[in-house]
């Protein structure tokens, strides 16, 4: 029986700045049946306010709880492993969230090194992090994406400072972000529901889907983004439902009596 739902957004809810089709009437029905839900997002660049601003812009009632960034799945996974003083290569607004939720930033006797996408990536914090890795210090990297896709052509994320490093001490990172379990991991955490007991929604095989067969969760693909139905034909990754849309999945699916 599925309990709560982890979507993923870009593909599966919005596409650009614009809300899918249903996609505000499938939150509207979750937030009125009460039913446990969250947004989850590899991007750790940016807080939790500002994908609620930009959700409130096209019109979903979605609040700051809901979100999951792979940048809050780590400070979660942190809290877990009981590590509160972190050398973090982040944006000033993944810092601040850090230092919010009680994790003490340092560039010495730290319990790890966190990788995120890091937009003012500079050499002298390469070279801390470096010799942080290389004397053992656990490394844990938000998600593996190794570009970040932007309006006029992508740009370097987080997987490609995760190769830098790689390159410079050997060392692998854990990674938290999707198709890593982690992230699921943590929004099970997050809505205090048992993994088997939830389905995570999205539109890529490789990410969404994957990271929810690896963690237990069911899976839901739309195909609303960027899998086409001969990709999933192609792909041996299986998801357990396949609907057009989120609309789709709304009628034939939540508000289907059977299934919830
Ligand atoms: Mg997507």
């Amino acid at each position: 029986m599925t309990k709560g739902f982890l979507f993923d957004m870009d593909g599966t809810i919005f596409l650009e700045d614009q809300a899918i089709d249903g996609a505000i009437e499938c939150f509207d029905y979750l937030n009125k049946k009460q039913i446990p839900y969250c947004l989850f997002t590899n991007n750790s660049s940016n807080s939790k306010s500002v994908y609620v601003k930009k959700l409130h812009k096209m019109g979903f009632d979605i609040t700051s709880d809901k979100i999951l960034t792979s940048g809050l799945a780590t400070i979660l996974y942190l809290k877990r492993r009981s590590f509160k003083n972190v050398f973090l290569m982040g944006t000033d607004s993944l810092k601040l969230e850090f230092v919010e939720n009680g994790i003490n930033l340092s560039d010495s006797k730290v319990d790890a090194v966190v990788l995120a996408f890091d937009k003012g990536f500079n050499y002298q914090d390469t070279v801390t992090a470096h010799k942080l890795i290389q004397a053992q210090t656990p490394f844990i990297a938000t998600h593996p994406d190794k570009v970040c896709p932007m309006r006029d052509g992508d740009i370097p994320d987080c997987g490609a400072m995760i190769s830098y490093f790689e390159s410079s001490t050997g060392v692998s990172p854990e990674i938290i972000g999707k198709p890593y379990p982690i992230m699921a991991e943590m929004a099970s955490e997050l809505l205090n529901e048992k993994i088997e007991n939830l389905m995570v929604i999205g539109d890529r095989l490789y990410t969404d889907i994957e990271m929810g067969i690896r963690s237990g969760a069911k899976t839901c693909l739309l195909f609303s983004g960027e899998t086409k139905k001969i990709d999933l034909k192609n792909s041996n990754v299986e998801p357990d439902y396949c609907f057009e849309s989120i609309k789709d999945f709304l009628v034939k699916y939540i508000q289907s009596d059977q299934k919830l």
